[in-house]
């Protein structure tokens, strides 16, 4: 006679579920997770089947299972696993599977790679979290569709004006040297520009103590390095993400339809990098806005005019004129050469909604 360590009244008797002619749409799976959640026992679900599984098949995976921790008591609670476990609790977590005689069964996680052949066990796997994957995908895309053609407005607009800046920055650096902005960048404490300077006072060992004095203020001081690449990266995701743009809105439903799962990845792997990227813009051109202007130019200007600048330079800004130089100011610098300041507009982003 064999033995048995221990029986499960509850499930001693097998069930048999609803057959099924074809695969359970979603609001039946939406049913058996809800029953789940709320009860943490897969196997007491009304359609469920609990019969041995169909001995060497590949399953279709319909639904990950996961007791809900709050209701796992350890071996009590678990779920029967139809393969190697029909009659006693194997699992916290596991699958819901569909089986080719119509029936919904349990199975452990464990399980697969025992029972099943490999690779179809690992291929009905990864159909299962690409189906999650590319539902997720279609609702974003339902949602965004309609506005890419207003995202896509703001990002070049973003990638304007964010070029106008650099090509300017660059002028800019070049006249007061990339030493005096490296410097300017070690110096700085959040939004403060300092210079080093030697106190009256020593410390115990006798060496003279440095004190950093705060010169000036200026927000945006991020804007002194700006993230590598950023342009080239911004055009690249405007293209990509035009490319995935329908056109006329009435038809989107129904092209979104059409669409295979490989360009419903890609449509969206689009959308998902040009929201990123202008978030990223945003922030530069903010900064950006906040330092180049009359304030902030006189901010970086009193750092570089101070008596221990380690690296002098100076600006002046008249009307839109910026003129600038490294070294010390000389008396007629009005008669020097000057930059255009950057469009007026970056002070105030243009607001797309
Ligand atoms: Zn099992």
């Amino acid at each position: 006679m064999k033995k048995r360590a221990y029986i499960y009244p509850h499930l001693e008797e097998l069930r048999v579920g609803r057959r099924f002619r074809v695969r359970p749409n979603e609001t039946i799976i939406k049913d058996f997770g809800q029953h789940v959640w709320r009860t943490g026992s897969p196997h007491t679900w009304k359609w469920i089947t609990t019969t041995q599984h169909p001995r060497g098949e590949a399953p279709i995976i319909v639904a990950k299972i996961s007791i809900p921790k709050r209701l796992r008591n350890g071996r009590e609670t678990r779920a029967p696993c139809s393969i190697c476990s029909v009659r006693a609790p194997k699992f916290d977590e596991g699958f819901l599977v569909f089986c080719s005689d119509g029936y919904l069964r349990l199975i452990g996680h464990e399980c697969g790679h025992d029972h099943f052949n490999e690779d179809s066990y690992a291929a009905a796997l990864k159909e299962h979290d690409d189906e999650i994957a590319e539902a997720a995908a279609r609702s974003m895309l339902d949602e965004r569709l309609p506005d890419l053609a207003r995202t896509l407005i703001e990002a070049r607009s973003l990638f304007r004006d964010i070029l106008g800046v650099l090509d300017f920055q660059e002028r800019a650096v070049a006249s007061i040297t990339k030493r005096a902005v490296a410097a300017m960048r070690r110096s700085r404490i959040g939004d403060q520009l300092t210079v080093d300077i030697e106190a009256d006072a020593a410390d115990e060992r006798g060496r003279k103590v440095i004190e950093k004095r705060v010169v000036s203020t200026a927000a945006g001081l991020d804007a002194l390095s700006p993230p590598s690449h950023l342009l080239g990266e911004l055009n690249l995701a405007i293209a990509e993400a035009a490319q995935v743009w329908i056109v006329h809105r009435d038809e989107i439903a129904e092209r979104l339809a059409s669409m295979t799962r490989h360009e419903v990845f890609a449509a969206s792997k689009a959308v998902r990098r040009l929201d990123s990227l202008i978030e990223t813009a945003r922030e530069v051109r903010t900064n950006m806005g906040n330092l180049f202007n009359t304030e902030g130019l006189a901010a970086l200007s009193a750092w570089g005019r101070h008596g221990h600048c380690p690296t002098p330079f100076w600006i002046e800004v008249v009307g839109t004129r910026v003129y600038l130089k490294v070294g010390l100011r000389p008396r007629d610098w009005q008669r020097g050469f000057f930059l255009t300041l950057p469009d007026g507009r970056l002070a105030q982003p243009v607001i797309v909604s």
